[in-house]
């Protein structure tokens, strides 16, 4: 079962966390081939013009995600790192705020994209980048992760907002 192969870290990156850590996942191959499988097989007749992964674990999946689609990967980043010409937005932390941008050309107007993220907890990532393709005039068709937190209510937030969201493994908690 993939859920058994994800390695649980407490109280990092501070006290009360339990981190996700899907890196024992990656590390074995069967596990990362079948990850990759399911968070493709929804999408294979729905037409998607490009995979958008978050940096950075969503990097390593969403290039994945896209290589087997046949798609384009498109990165999106923490404020500064890309070169070009790029939109950003803002969102809050549970202290402050962080921002992520993408290359303006990354994706055209009317794309169809799907986002890829290794997890979605509060959502609040996922629905920055939403709103950062959405400045783009991309068609968010969908998002897929490896885990889903659902108590969290980042998934049924990315619902709400029109996206249908597949994931592969819940933890119950945070
Ligand atoms: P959120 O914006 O709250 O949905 O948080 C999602 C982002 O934070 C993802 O990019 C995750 O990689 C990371 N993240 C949040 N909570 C955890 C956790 N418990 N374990 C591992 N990564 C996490």
């Amino acid at each position: 079962m993939l859920k058994d192969i994800i390695r649980t870290i407490p109280d990092y990156p501070k006290p009360g966390i339990l981190f996700r850590d899907i890196t024992t996942l990656l590390a074995d191959g069967a596990a990362f081939k079948q990850a990759v499988l399911e968070l493709t097989s929804p999408w294979t007749d729905a037409r998607i013009g490009k995979v958008v992964g978050i940096e950075a674990r969503g990097f390593i999946v969403g290039a994945a995600v896209a290589h087997a689609l046949g798609t384009g990967f498109v990165p999106i980043r923490k404020r500064g790192k890309l070169p070009y010409d790029t939109v950003s937005v803002s969102y809050a932390l549970e202290y402050g705020t962080d921002t992520i941008e993408v290359h303006r050309d990354a994706v055209h107007a009317g794309e169809r994209v799907l986002l890829i993220d290794d997890l979605i907890a509060t959502g609040g990532t996922a629905l920055a980048a939403v709103s950062l393709l959405h400045s783009l005039q991309a068609e968010v068709v969908g998002a897929g992760f490896v885990i889903d937190l659902p108590d969290l209510g980042g998934a049924s937030a990315l619902r709400d907002a029109g996206v249908t969201v597949h994931s592969l493994v819940e933890f119950p908690g945070h």
